[in-house]
């Protein structure tokens, strides 16, 4: 039984990262006993920065599958991502809107079936945008909006439409944030995926809102499904798969509109994204969907 070690390595001055130093043994977990849950998990509201510092005792029950917290400041405020899976992965799950409750708990289902992967999340106030605060005041931005400085003056300019200019620092500490998070996610294998995990409304965001848009290459749509549920893909092969098995699917293109997405960021930057996007409460699709995408990356493997 390997012993798990948590050790804690201070990046930029300001971030707490942790490393993980974990058995890859994804199966047969018991990880709601864990103790560790109990330590991470974080607590509504209960957001003061600091570090995590964790060695925990040989047990049975202990593997990969545990809550770890990494705490990012922001100005005042603080926000977690969570961390739990494998890593040694292949693919890293994330899920950046923290009120689309469904989309984690799809991932959460069937972690155990899903070895060589992890799932990281944004924790804050529970709402779909974070907020960054200052002595003066609180500012709104999206965290699906962050991975350029043109879409980090966009979405404050959005969310923050009666402040009358947004300070420097506000955009400077959303940059070193998205910088930190782009650091820990970015895949360590050329062949590695980022996988957004995504819910929308009833017909308000569809794959329909991608036809004849020019931010895509290509767009399929499968008039038995539902719109709400598709895929966005940033290469021609994992288009064609999906449309093979008869999912609505867009293509996105590198020529796109720069609006900070971590879709646009990822595609700019050659690495491999799927975005799936299930209408909200809609769990029994989004764990189907997370399961085609982990027979995917299986073919890969191969
Ligand atoms: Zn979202």
């Amino acid at each position: 039984m390997k012993s798990l070690f948590i050790s804690i390595l201070i990046s930029f001055n300001l971030v707490s990262q942790i490393e993980l130093n974990l058995s890859s043994d994804l199966s047969n977990q018991n990880h709601s006993s864990s103790p560790l849950i109990e330590k991470f998990t974080p607590k509504s509201n209960d957001l003061s920065p600091g570090e995590v510092q964790k060695e925990a005792p040989e047990n049975q029950t202990l593997k990969a599958l545990v809550d770890s917290v990494i705490i990012f400041p922001l100005g005042t405020n603080s926000c977690k991502l969570t961390y739990k899976g494998d890593q040694n992965r292949f693919a890293t799950f994330i899920a950046l809107h923290e009120n689309e409750t469904a989309s984690v708990a799809a991932y959460l289902d069937i972690a155990s079936s899903l070895p060589n992967t992890a799932l990281f999340r944004l924790n804050q106030f529970g709402q779909r945008n974070l907020r960054y605060k200052t002595n003066d005041n609180t500012y709104h931005f999206d965290p699906n909006r962050i991975f350029s400085l043109v879409g980090i003056k966009n979405t404050l300019l959005k969310l923050n439409p009666n402040v009358k200019s947004i300070p420097l620092e506000v955009e400077e500490g959303i940059k070193r944030f998205s910088d930190s998070l782009l650091s820990i996610f970015r895949p360590e294998l050329d062949s590695g995926y980022l996988v957004a995990i995504h819910n929308n409304t009833n017909n308000n965001f569809s794959v329909r809102s991608y036809v004849n848009s020019k931010n895509v290459i290509a767009t399929y749509v499968n008039s038995n499904e539902d719109i709400d549920n598709f895929y966005i893909v940033n290469t021609l092969s994992d288009f064609e798969y999906f449309k093979s098995i008869n999912r609505n699917v867009v293509y996105q293109s590198e020529e796109g509109l720069d609006d900070g997405s971590l879709s646009i960021y990822c595609t700019k930057n050659n690495i491999r994204y799927i975005n799936i996007e299930v209408e909200m409460g809609n769990v029994n699709k989004h764990r189907e969907m997370i399961q085609e995408v982990y027979s995917l990356f299986k073919q890969k493997w191969k």
